[in-house]
């Protein structure tokens, strides 16, 4: 079997959710863990997040993003709990699958401008 564009996306998606490497080869189907492992490897996934839970999870601050990482602000940047989405970004965008969505959808709704008509 090869790895598809469409394939990669899917290991990269549930890898970010933390699934065991058994788990997405049988998501996958016709792959084996040791090929998930090393292609996950390959894509510099490796830094997955723990699947045992210590405190709070968070995502990524900004000292810990990396380029592959989603660049999506969460929360107030006035308080602690700001963070970066930090789940895996997508090919050549700042952001995952969902935050790209968001950022880069079709304008169908203008907001309104509030710009006060404030002449003279
Ligand atoms: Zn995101």
């Amino acid at each position: 079997m090869s790895w598809t564009d469409e394939r990669i996306e899917h290991l990269k998606t549930l890898w970010g959710q933390g699934k065991s490497a058994s788990d997405i080869a049988e998501e996958l189907g016709d792959v084996s863990r040791n090929a998930v492992i090393g292609k996950a490897h390959r894509l510099g996934l490796s830094g997955r997040p723990s699947p045992i839970k210590k405190k709070a999870t968070r995502g990524a601050t900004i000292l810990a993003l990396t380029e592959r990482m989603c660049k999506w602000p969460v929360g107030d940047p006035k308080h602690q709990d700001f963070h970066f989405c930090g789940r895996p970004a997508q090919l050549s965008m700042p952001y995952c699958a969902e935050h790209a969505a968001i950022a880069y959808q079709p304008a169908s709704k203008k907001r309104p401008d509030d710009r006060k008509a404030s002449a003279g």
